[in-house]
């Protein structure tokens, strides 16, 4: 998900303004005139995560460090995740912030500055033995976490303070936005050149399609099972083919060393950054590094109840479309990949319904459904438009939301009054598309029909109309 500045909720006081800075991922800076709203004359917060080695062997030691600009005269922060111990404060007195800071419950320890000084400063202790691992895992000589999540809140005269967010390893370890790991590693990067529009109608220009840098940590203690380079290769791909806008300046992928330990999940993304296993395999149908890259092109606070079936249904699309047409799979694996979206799903699973949603319908069904209409976009269209029309529209929509009518619309924006009839049918109903032949296939698709399985001499019976051969079913 690229991150965007959260808009602020102001809470009006007499003579004063309090103001919270709400907790999205802090924005990539951005060179485009978009970006170039922030005062940059404005006082700033500073919040300084700083990890180190601590002397306890299932858990990491962090200080997180305010410096207070003069403007300020009140200041506490909360921290929502993960479990954290408290060391000692400097500075910092723990808060009863419900009192002044918080309206509502604070779950997490909370800490109000206690106004001398310009600098306050916590020590912490993050617990990372935790079975399944999902906060953090580590072992005698690495550790790889998630950040925790702080909350800020404060009182200013003047101009309105920005906040900038940043953390570090002091020893060896690298800190990405998200996660912080401690311990050995190399670090191999690439540079994505910016991409080219995906059509010349599209109204969105410059910042999306920015160039991105992909970085990918991979400790000494891992035991990657691709190498570095074809793992960057897929990586890159991904970043290349998506054309979206979205893009990250910088996106740092970490390898999660798997011996003696058990992560919750096998990847995980947050904001510009994801972890993924060392042993999970490049030419898996689902390949889960790219799975994980996509969600870093999203805009999570965008959607809606009703489309959140998005965010995985393409994360799991784009990572098993690009399995195949970079040939790490077959067309049958592809097709038997996408044919998970009916076969042995649930009858009332409707995307557009978190609470129907059984067996992953929102990956199996939901990449299947994007499928389903990608193909007809592109039948409609001659192959001029794509999904990524759709994709486009999602991030044009932010910081706004991209709800089921913003879908609807950029699907028949993108693919015309049959393709939307078809989305709403496919999201908004327990109606499923059925799967097509790989000749149907190669005649929507930019592959050979002898990628799909199909003499090329019987690719040309395959009439192709709007892409409506998708006979729909209704389970
Ligand atoms: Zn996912």
């Amino acid at each position: 998900m690229a991150g965007r500045s959260a808009s602020d909720r102001t809470i009006a006081r007499p003579g004063t303004v309090a103001r919270e800075e709400t907790d999205r991922p802090s924005a990539p800076e951005e060179t485009d005139a978009g970006a170039s709203a922030r005062d940059e004359g404005a006082p700033t917060v500073v919040e300084r995560t700083v990890y180190r080695n601590g002397d306890a062997d299932d858990a990491v030691d962090l200080a997180i460090v305010y410096e207070i600009p003069e403007s300020v005269s009140k200041l506490a922060f909360w921290i929502e995740r993960p479990q954290v111990t408290v060391v000692a404060t400097d500075g910092f007195d723990p808060s009863d912030v419900e009192g002044y800071t918080w309206q509502g419950a604070v779950d997490g320890p909370a800490f109000e500055w206690d106004g001398t000084g310009d600098r306050a400063t916590v020590l912490l202790r993050q617990p990372v033995d935790a079975t399944p691992a999902t906060y953090g895992a580590g072992a005698d000589d690495w550790a790889l976490c998630l950040r925790p999540r702080t909350h800020t809140r404060w009182r200013y005269r003047g101009t309105e303070p920005r906040i900038d967010r940043a953390a570090s390893v002091r020893g060896t370890g690298t800190a990405g936005e998200q996660f912080a790991f401690l311990g050995a590693y190399e670090c191999e990067q690439r540079r994505v050149p910016p991409a080219a529009p995906i059509d010349d109608r599209s109204r969105l220009a410059g910042s999306g399609r920015s160039a991105e840098m992909v970085r990918l940590v991979v400790p000494t203690a891992a035991t990657l099972a691709a190498g570095p380079d074809r793992v960057l290769d897929s990586l890159v791909a991904a970043s290349t083919r998506l054309a979206v806008g979205g893009r990250n300046d910088v996106v740092t992928v970490f390898v999660a060393p798997t011996e003696g330990v058990t992560w919750a999940h096998r990847g995980l993304s947050l904001g510009p950054d994801a972890r993924v296993n060392d042993a999970a395999p490049l030419a898996a149908p689902t390949n889960i590094w790219v799975h994980e890259y996509v969600h870093t092109r999203q805009d999570r606070e965008a959607v809606t109840p009703a489309t959140e079936w998005l965010l995985e249904a393409t994360a799991e699309y784009y990572a098993v479309t690009q399995a195949f047409e970079r040939g790490a799979i077959g067309f049958q694996e592809y097709r038997t990949v996408l044919e998970r979206g009916v076969e042995g799903q649930p009858a009332g699973a409707v995307l557009a319904d978190p609470t129907t949603w059984a067996d992953d319908a929102q990956y199996r069904k939901g990449a299947l459904v994007v499928a389903a209409l990608d193909r007809r976009i592109r039948a409609a269209t001659g192959g001029e438009r794509t999904f990524q029309s759709v994709l486009s529209a999602w991030t044009a929509a932010a910081p706004g939301s991209f709800d089921a009518a913003a879908f609807a619309d950029a699907v028949e924006a993108a693919g015309g009054p049959a393709a939307r009839a078809a989305a709403v049918a496919y999201t908004q109903r327990p109606t499923a598309p059925s799967c097509w032949s790989g000749a149907a296939h190669a005649a929507a698709f930019d592959v050979s029909p002898a990628d799909c399985g199909v003499e090329s001499a019987r690719a040309g019976e395959v009439a192709l109309g709007d892409g409506g051969c998708d006979l729909a079913r209704s389970d």
